[in-house]
């Protein structure tokens, strides 16, 4: 009988793959092993084993697989069956998600190099055949591929031989594609056990009389071991030993001390932990904690609606804190940018080594790491603090999620495929582990707030502050008038100017929002009207002061800011609009004698720029902060007086149909920003419109009359969270096979699904590196099979792609949120 392996490859492929493999491997394979095997021209990828079966595949002769790369399965069953809701809710293929979730540390390519890292006199014995000629190979090539290693050892089983040759240290592979996990390891030394009995030690004393260094680094190493009583790091030993490098090379060459390696966790922290059991929680929190874990007992999902600085953080603590000591996993997610060292040194404060952080800008072997302490169920990741690719985890024992600010839209993830919402990918995960999920915000999205008073959710408020402190006020600041009469100071109202001058005088600090990066994000002759467009994307170049550049905020495209006009050259260049860096210029200008910064992407861009300034912020270092909506994200400051933000209407007028909802949550969350300790904090909001209802509902806190319009809208013009809703969007360079493919693709639509089919319709920028865009937007009907009507889009872009002349045309699925 023969055996066949279906396996899962990390590409965007609809189907899985048969490979042939012995007798055997079949009896030793399991679901969610990884196996090396060859795809397409002499390519290897890690795929994942998905099932064994007799059956031989009719299309293509299976090949034999490379290699087995587990003894265990890395990815368990519930993992697997989350990524197929995945792949089938968000419409892409499992292959992408299996991509986008397991840690590249995990997947290893024929793409990738393997370079020599220690090869020069290694000892022959410590190689078998295959190293050694890897070796050979190496010292006379600066790298080698994987094609090349199977023409070198003349087989297909060089995986393995690669893995010990990393373990070994002997080369690396190149981190930018993919990198093989190696823990990390400290140096320790210890005495030789020949030495260990006392008259043998006295005897090498008596014998190293001539080498004083060696016999005292000898002595500092058993006052070290009695103080300690704990194995001696080298580096300890140098430095609180006082012994330098060479000699205890010299003793670990006579054979009297040994070095060994123990493998460290990268990703751990000091241990003084607090008791989260001294905290008390105020009435407030205390009720919300009794109303959501009722709530768990029905529902197992809860909204906690809070306000700023109400103290949900404490009650997730709690939460926490009752998961673990029942023994079960806890996963924290949070948007990316605010998963702030603040955040996390308050959980390690409370749960000291159990927390675990997986986040993108740690490197792969970090990651690897982590995710091997999930997959074991390790102490030192019971509980993880995450961005959304933490959903992807190997969780086994999942017994609480939280999901903070869950009404951030960067839980979104837009590209590449899968292009899935962490919070609702995030509910299902927790569905699926039977565990309790509670989402929280200050100002819940209207999806979540729209479940929770539809029963099906739980809700739990806090109301007010903690300690409490009042909600700062706010207020309208109308620029039109001062525009006008030319009565402002740049983009800065009298009164703006002089609320910052009375917070600076209370030594309090200040926070300014604007949207927009840059200094303007128009430059425009006024002589002939022409402003400088990005030559591969439909957009104008935003003027960057500080650098002297046009840049494109889309591609990176820049170009040395033009003294004159490109069009008629003349030098009437004036800019419109303004950004960030303008706003900061202005500023040095009105309060000379201040220290000001500015938190954007321009200036968070280093691996510590975003760190640093909150902690240079926090040492009010920093009096005045100018920020994009990176100042918004979760931050807990404690001195800030005043926030003011520059000009709402930008907001407002965003071409969106949650524009408004977005707008709200942000001015408010910005505005949570102020006052949030002691004293009562104040917000300006500048605005040309301050009879616009979002601003007057945000000027009053009045979420539920926001939430209430807004559904209604949304209602009226079928938008979530009354109907579901799916963009495609179709890419080409060739304008002309864009236009033709999209008309293909809306008609088809038309005549096979039912709900309502918009477009195709070009986006605000509707080309964007050099490829042009067009949007198709179904709207499902309220009743019928949600799952039913993306299979039948799925099958038109079948048909789509079957067509030779779409080839080229790419196709791309937003669910949900578009
Ligand atoms: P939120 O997450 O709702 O914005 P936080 O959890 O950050 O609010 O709480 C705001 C501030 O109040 C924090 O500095 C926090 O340490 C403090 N705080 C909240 N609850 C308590 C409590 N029960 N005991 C002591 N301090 C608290
Ligand atoms: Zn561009």
């Amino acid at each position: 009988m023969q055996f066949f392996l279906d396996v899962i490859l990390p590409i965007p492929v609809e189907r899985l793959f048969t490979y042939s493999i012995t007798e055997e491997e079949a009896k030793f394979l399991k679901k969610g092993m990884r196996v090396a095997v060859p795809f397409g021209k002499a390519k290897i990828y890690t795929a994942l084993a998905y099932s064994v079966h007799n059956n031989k595949p009719t299309a293509y002769e299976a090949k034999e697989i490379e290699a087995i790369l587990d003894e265990a399965p890395v990815v368990t069953q519930q993992q697997l069956e989350h990524w197929q809701w995945i792949s089938s809710y968000y419409m892409c293929t499992l292959g992408e998600v299996v991509r986008s979730g397991l840690p590249s540390g995990l997947l290893l390519e024929s793409e990738t190099l393997i370079l020599p890292k220690q090869i020069e006199n290694l000892e022959d014995t410590l190689l078998d055949d295959d190293e050694f000629l890897v070796v050979e190979a190496l010292s006379n090539q600066s790298s080698l591929q994987i094609k090349d290693l199977i023409a070198i050892l003349g087989k297909k089983t060089v995986l393995p031989v690669i893995q010990r040759l990393v373990a070994k240290d002997i080369v690396s592979l190149k981190e930018e594609i993919r990198e093989k996990y190696s823990p990390k390891t400290s140096k320790y030394v210890k005495l030789n056990a020949a030495y260990e009995a006392e008259e043998k030690l006295e005897a090498v004393l008596t014998q190293l009389s001539r080498a004083p260094k060696q016999s005292k680094a000898i002595l500092s190493y058993f006052q070290l071991f009695s103080e300690t009583k704990k194995p001696i790091k080298e580096s300890q030993l140098e430095k609180e030993g006082n012994v330098s490098k060479a000699v205890i090379r010299a003793l670990v060459d006579k054979g009297i001390f040994d070095f060994y390696h123990v493998e460290e966790d990268r990703v751990s922290f000091g241990d003084k932990e607090k008791d989260i059991a001294a905290v008390t929680l105020n009435d407030l929190q205390q009720n919300a904690l009794n109303t959501i874990i009722d709530t768990f007992n029905e529902h197992k999902i809860s909204l906690l609606y809070g306000v700023t600085a109400s103290g949900k953080t404490e009650v997730y603590l709690k939460l926490i804190a009752t998961a673990i000591a029942k023994g079960q996993q806890v996963l924290y997610l949070l948007p990316e940018i605010a998963l702030t060292t603040q955040l996390i040194n308050r959980l390690k404060k409370y749960f000291g080594n159990k927390v675990a952080v997986y986040h993108s800008k740690y490197n792969s072997n970090e990651r690897v790491e982590v995710w091997n302490n999930v997959l074991n169920q390790k102490d030192s990741a019971q509980v993880v603090i995450g961005a959304r690719s933490a959903l992807y985890l190997p969780f086994s024992n999942l017994g609480l999620l939280v999901i903070d600010e869950e009404h951030e839209t960067s839980f979104k993830q837009f590209d590449p495929a899968p292009r899935y919402h962490a919070r609702d990918a995030g509910i299902v995960l927790a569905q699926l582990h039977k565990a309790d999920c509670l989402l929280g915000s200050a100002t819940p999205s209207l999806e979540s707030y729209f479940n929770a008073i539809k029963g099906k959710y739980g809700l739990a408020k806090i109301e007010r502050r903690f300690g409490n402190v009042f909600m700062p006020t706010i207020e309208l600041v109308d620029i039109k008038e001062a525009t006008r009469k030319k009565r402002m100071n740049g983009h800065f109202s009298e009164r703006l100017i002089k609320a910052m001058t009375e917070a600076l005088e209370e030594k309090e600090q200040i926070i300014l929002f604007q949207n927009r990066r840059g200094f303007a994000p128009i430059v425009e002759c006024t002589t002939c009207g022409h402003a400088m467009q990005c030559p591969n994307c439909d957009v104008s170049l935003t003027y960057h002061q500080r650098r002297g550049q046009m840049r494109c905020h889309y591609c990176g495209y820049h170009v040395l800011q033009p003294k004159t006009c490109e069009a008629c050259g003349n030098t009437t260049l004036d800019t419109k609009g303004f950004g960030t860096e303008q706003i900061e210029q202005e500023l040095k200008a009105i309060f000379p004698s201040h220290n000001t910064a500015r938190m954007d992407l321009d200036t968070t861009r280093g691996k510590h720029g975003y760190a640093k300034l909150i902690a240079a912020f926090e040492n009010k270092e920093i009096d005045i902060l100018v920020g994009t909506q990176m100042i918004t994200k979760g931050l807990d400051f404690r001195n800030v007086g005043l926030v003011g933000i520059m000009n709402a209407d930008t907001l407002l007028n965003f071409p969106d149909y949650r524009a408004h909802e977005k707008s709200f949550q942000l001015m408010v969350q910005v505005a949570g920003r102020a006052g949030r300790t002691h004293k009562r904090g104040n917000v300006l909001i500048q605005t040309y419109n301050p009879y616009h209802q979002i601003l007057q509902q945000v000027s009053t806190y009045d979420y539920e009359k926001m939430f209430a319009e807004q559904v209604y809208e949304r209602e009226q013009f079928n938008y979530p969270p009354a109907i579901r809703i799916v963009k495609i969007t179709l890419k080409d360079r060739d304008y002309n096979k864009l236009n033709e493919a999209a008309e293909w693709f809306a008609a088809s639509l038309r005549n096979s699904i039912r709900g309502q089919v918009l477009g195709p319709e070009y986006p605000a920028v509707a080309r964007i590196r050099n490829e042009y865009l067009k949007n198709i937007i179904v709207k499902f009907p309220k009743k019928g099979s949600v799952h039913a009507t993306k299979k039948s889009i799925k099958r038109i872009q079948q048909s789509f792609d079957a067509i030779s002349r779409y080839r080229s045309v790419k196709v791309v699925y937003n669910v949900d949120h578009i």
